[in-house]
């Protein structure tokens, strides 16, 4: 049996892989600072502890052959473009990353599987909403929009460095706007599909939602379920990366609340304030993945979308009775 770490699984897309690994038959060990909010995860081992610690990270690398490294001080754009949590998010994360490959490296894990993120992608390309470019290859002359971005290439290098240097495997995607079940809803980490069905799910028919900015900036979305395959294919195949995991199918964040409303039953108005709202246009290019690993995503974003939006109502519904 495999033996295989998932750094981050009390978190939303590490959570669901744990699941998928088990399915498939690893040995599964995770670690996170915190257990899952919302699942009982169902792995081997779960160790709560912080990453940043040398000691923690070398416990859990022990025996280990394949890591997923997922663990990041992250969250929505309330969280990583107000400037206020930066010099969190980059060392908190870049120093998870030099401890996973540090110490997993010297303890003889063979394969890597790094999460990377859309928003390494240059802002001066992401600037016309219809037309953005997020090619795996446009990342250079690099200018994310965001301290986050920034820790992502800079781990990505990190990750092929220990590559060439090391000789250890290395896979690395970069996600586009990952969304479903059991993810962060409230609190202010949440990203826009969760934020959006739980404002419609709280609101009142006939009432208003508010919508950061002029709600005209798009952005692509990509179902869980769809995400972990696409992962799982990558760990498989012989392609390092990076390579983009999301979505094509391009839509405005005005839109994206149209879709939760008819899923709901419910009129609302949309009320745009001024809020955090990132680049005005992103969507994935999915060329590279398609030739490479011959996938793409199989539903729609209404079907996903459908899926999550009532997994959120059921939270607002069980918050509202015990409050
Ligand atoms: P998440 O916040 O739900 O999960 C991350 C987990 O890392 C959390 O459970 C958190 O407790 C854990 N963590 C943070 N600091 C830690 C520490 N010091 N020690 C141990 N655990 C720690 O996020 P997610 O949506 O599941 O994202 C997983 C990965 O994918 C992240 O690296 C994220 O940057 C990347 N990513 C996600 C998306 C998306 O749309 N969800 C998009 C691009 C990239």
């Amino acid at each position: 049996m495999t033996k295989v770490l998932v750094n981050g699984a009390g978190g939303f897309i590490g959570g669901h892989l744990v699941k998928r690994l088990k399915s498939e038959g690893f040995w599964v060990r995770v670690v996170d600072i915190k257990p899952h909010e919302f699942s009982v995860i169902p792995a081997d081992e779960f160790i709560v502890g912080d990453l940043r610690e040398p000691q923690v990270v070398k416990d859990a690398v022990s025996g280990i052959e394949e890591v997923y490294q997922l663990a990041a001080d992250m969250g929505g754009a309330g969280y990583i473009f107000t400037g206020d949590h930066d010099a969190n998010v980059m060392h908190n994360s870049a120093t998870i990353n030099l401890n996973t490959l540090e110490f997993g490296v010297k303890a003889g894990v063979k394969k890597f599987f790094y999460s990377s993120s859309a928003c390494i992608y240059p802002e001066y390309n992401q600037l016309d909403p219809d037309n953005p470019k997020c090619s795996e290859e446009s990342a250079y002359p690099a200018a994310p929009d965001s301290e986050y971005g920034w820790e992502k290439l800079f781990s990505e290098r990190l990750y092929f460095s220990y590559m060439r240097n090391h000789g250890v495997a290395v896979r690395v995607a970069r996600f586009h706007n990952i969304f479903g079940p059991e993810g962060t809803w409230t609190g202010g980490r949440e990203k826009a599909p969760a934020a959006v069905c739980r404002k419609v799910a709280e609101a009142p028919d006939g009432t208003h939602i508010e919508i950061w900015g002029d709600g005209k900036q798009t952005r692509s979305f990509l179902y869980i379920d769809e995400c972990v395959e696409a992962v799982r294919r990558l760990m498989q195949s012989d392609f390092a990366g990076p390579v983009n995991i999301g979505s094509e199918e391009m839509v405005t964040i005005n839109r994206l609340a149209e879709m939760a409303m008819q899923i709901a039953g419910k009129k609302l108005e949309l009320k745009h304030i001024p809020g955090p709202t990132g680049v005005r246009g992103r969507n994935s290019d999915n060329r590279l993945i398609r030739e490479k690993l011959q996938w793409s995503p199989s539903e729609p974003l209404s079907a996903g979308l459908e899926k999550t939006y009532h997994w959120i109502n059921a939270q607002v519904e069980k918050a509202r009775q015990t409050a």
